[in-house]
């Protein structure tokens, strides 16, 4: 039995573990939750990994390049698509959601009180706390933004240093390596994990709630969807001139790790693994498009606010001019890249966009019921979408092996 399971590929157990789990969720309701730990044990285990394994490989990822310029020509591409591809999210959910009209004709009885609210920062204090005042307690507190700062000026100081910066350049570059392959033990474990979390949202979500808000459920699947094969798939094909099926074949574990986990940076460890191993990114543009992609780049979150913004509009019959859509173009933008790569950030984040051309906070608490099914979405949408990048870089800097992705 044990010798039979060894040999099923790593991501046909995940995906059994998903379908398992959604049918053992819906037949046993409450019953089900028994699994949720099994979810909760997988939940940890990439928690633990996270913090060493973005501070580690962002590091090594810089000290690898250390030529300078070389690096910021891998950092201003990777920060230009970023964006370009996060503009593109936007209109997309806006355009899903002007077409779509998934606020039309919606009966809410019972409203949730917003909690949400005012936990959104502003911008300006979002751009300030990424400075991290003590390394050593963002490092405990495991605040990403502030360990991406600091890494990369660690990384920038230790090429700097030159000759006598190379026991320490040594020493993370060696230390990655270890958590690779204590990712790679943790990953093992994901079949479980991912059963147990399927286990638990299908049993918790009853499916009355889901078919009075299935328009813009549907909305958000179908636009993330429609995202991902379009813009990634048309980046992967006519810009790097790759298979498309085989970049989302190799992808699929990491993808099914987000849509079950709704974490990004939780996901980190995954799509790290699945880009070098089965993609041929090198592991240098690996360690540094990826740690920066879960923190900053969030294609899912912003068709989701865009989608969310015309659904509250529509909602509550507010009309919404030029102005306001450049408004939640820009402001959606910088507010995706503030959002964490953590289960809800981006239901927080809605708020700040909202604020921002004066829609009613109280559609928050319509979509805080649905938000974990949506944040499925956005998730994988997310993390596909750092995939995608450091493909692109990794083919244009002549760091990809092409023998590997062919073979996923
Ligand atoms: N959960 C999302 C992620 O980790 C962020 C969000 O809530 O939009 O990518």
């Amino acid at each position: 039995m044990l010798i039979l399971y060894k040999k099923i590929p790593l991501w046909q157990k995940i995906f059994c573990g998903l379908i398992l789990g959604l049918i053992v969720g819906l037949i046993f309701k409450e019953d089900a939750l028994i699994f949720k730990p099994l979810g909760t044990l997988f939940l940890n285990l990439i928690k633990m990994l996270i913090v060493p394994l973005i501070f580690v490989t962002l590091i090594s990822g810089i000290t690898s390049m250390d030529d300078l310029s070389k690096m910021k020509r891998v950092g201003l591409k990777t920060f230009f698509i970023y964006i370009g591809t996060t503009s593109i999210a936007i209109s997309i959910g806006l355009l899903f959601g002007y077409v779509f009209k998934p606020g039309v004709d919606v009966a809410i009885s019972s409203q949730e009180s917003i909690k949400t609210s005012n936990e959104a920062l502003s911008l300006v204090d979002t751009l300030l706390n990424i400075i991290p005042t003590n390394p050593v307690l963002s490092l405990a507190e495991g605040n990403i933004l502030q360990i991406i700062l600091f890494a990369i000026i660690l990384g920038i100081s230790i090429n700097l240093a030159g000759e006598k910066g190379k026991i320490v350049s040594n020493f993370f570059n060696s230390f990655s390596e270890v958590m690779f392959k204590m990712t790679d033990i943790v990953i093992s474990f994901a079949p479980f994990g991912v059963f147990g979390l399927m286990a638990f949202v299908s049993a918790s979500y009853g499916a009355d709630l889901l078919l009075s808000l299935v328009k813009i459920i549907a909305c958000v699947f179908i636009a993330s969807i429609f995202h991902m094969i379009l813009v990634y798939g048309g980046i992967i094909s006519l810009y790097s001139k790759l298979n498309i099926l085989t970049f989302f074949k190799g992808i699929l574990p990491a993808q099914i790790v987000a849509f079950t986990t709704t974490s990004s940076s939780g996901t980190l460890p995954v799509t790290t693994n699945n880009v070098i191993e089965n993609l041929g990114v090198s592991k240098s543009i690996a360690s540094f498009v990826l740690p920066l992609g879960a923190t900053i780049n969030m294609d899912g979150t912003a068709i989701y606010q865009g989608i969310c913004v015309m659904f509250i509009a529509q909602l509550f019959g507010v009309e919404l001019t030029f102005a306001n859509i450049l408004t939640i173009i820009i402001t959606s933008t910088l507010a995706s890249i503030g959002t964490a790569g953590i289960p809800g950030a981006g239901l927080i984040m809605l708020t700040l966009v909202l604020t921002s051309v004066g829609l009613p906070l109280e559609g928050v608490a319509i979509i805080a019921g649905i938000d974990r099914i949506l944040d499925m979405a956005r998730s994988v949408t997310n993390i596909t979408g750092d995939a995608m990048v450091s493909v692109v870089v990794a083919k244009s800097e002549e760091e990809f092996d092409e023998r590997i992705y062919v073979k996923a």
